[in-house]
């Protein structure tokens, strides 16, 4: 074959190739046949006036004792602010990645329900840089647990989704140290009643491994704190543990959701 012949031939393959991967690209990212990867989504790469997710800062954007959002001021060191200061929890604190709004309130629910898990592994990874950023070091990685019954319905074991996420950032090792029995769901229970509903529902799966450990929990939402307290006051009182970091995707809260919390406020999630 003439020489001149194979180079065209070359170009129109390359050429050929180009415009499949072209392609490709509009049919998965922009007529929505799949779903474009969730770090150009967080990148604000997949649209046009699409805006790059910016996580909040401790103190500055939520209170770390309860994690409900603050103003100007509003966060004391030590203290907490003035939703949470005469409180008290059994964590640490609480590192959260964003407020429930727009498109983070979009994402954690496509996780959840639509078993995004590719979604809830990178939120997890942005979930580890805040907790990298605030100097969080525990030993180990744990999930709030879903029941059986609920991880088969969704097709998803979220909380543990984000938490690869979150344990591959910190090079931490996940130990799935809870079970969870079947409750009915804590977003279709009033606020009033989560605490309730949940009470007794964990247990602790390895007895001795987490004694005296230093534990980061992980939970997708927060509504009322319920599952967090039940979760935490579980993992200390069976399992020993010493010291825990709770970590969400972020916190459901209406004016500030420690105080008051309309009946049906957050439809999407509980706890
Ligand atoms: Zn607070």
């Amino acid at each position: 074959m003439p020489r001149g012949i194979q180079v065209n031939m070359l170009i129109s393959m390359e050429w050929r190739t180009q415009l499949t991967a072209a392609g490709d690209q509009i049919e998965r990212e922009w007529l929505g046949f799949a779903r474009p990867h969730p770090a150009r989504v967080l990148d604000g790469l997949c649209g046009f006036s699409q805006a790059a997710f910016v996580p909040d800062i401790v103190g500055q954007h939520y209170c770390p004792r309860c994690a409900g959002s603050v103003g100007a001021g509003e966060f004391i060191e030590g203290k907490g602010c003035a939703a949470c200061r005469n409180r008290r929890y059994p964590w640490e604190q609480i590192i959260r990645l964003g407020r429930h709004d727009g498109d983070l309130r979009q994402w954690v629910h496509e996780i959840k329900f639509h078993a995004w898990d590719a979604m809830g592994i990178e939120l997890g990874r942005r979930l580890g840089r805040s907790l990298i950023q605030v100097g969080v070091r525990p030993d180990a990685v744990v999930p709030v647990p879903a029941s059986a019954w609920r991880r088969w319905r969704r097709g998803i074991d979220h909380s543990r989704t984000i938490a690869s996420g979150v344990a591959s950032v910190l090079d931490l090792p996940i130990v799935r140290a809870m079970k969870r029995k079947s409750r009915p769901p804590q977003r279709a229970v009033p606020p009033s009643r989560r605490r309730e509903n949940v009470r007794g529902a964990f247990g602790v799966r390895r007895l001795n491994f987490l004694r005296d450990a230093s534990i980061l929990l992980v939970d997708d939402v927060t509504t009322t704190r319920a599952t967090l307290l039940e979760a935490c006051t579980t993992l200390r009182r069976q399992a020993g543990v010493a010291i825990i970091t709770c970590a969400v995707l972020t916190v459901a809260e209406t004016v500030r959701s420690q105080r008051v919390i309309p009946e049906g406020a957050s439809p999407d999630h509980g706890g």
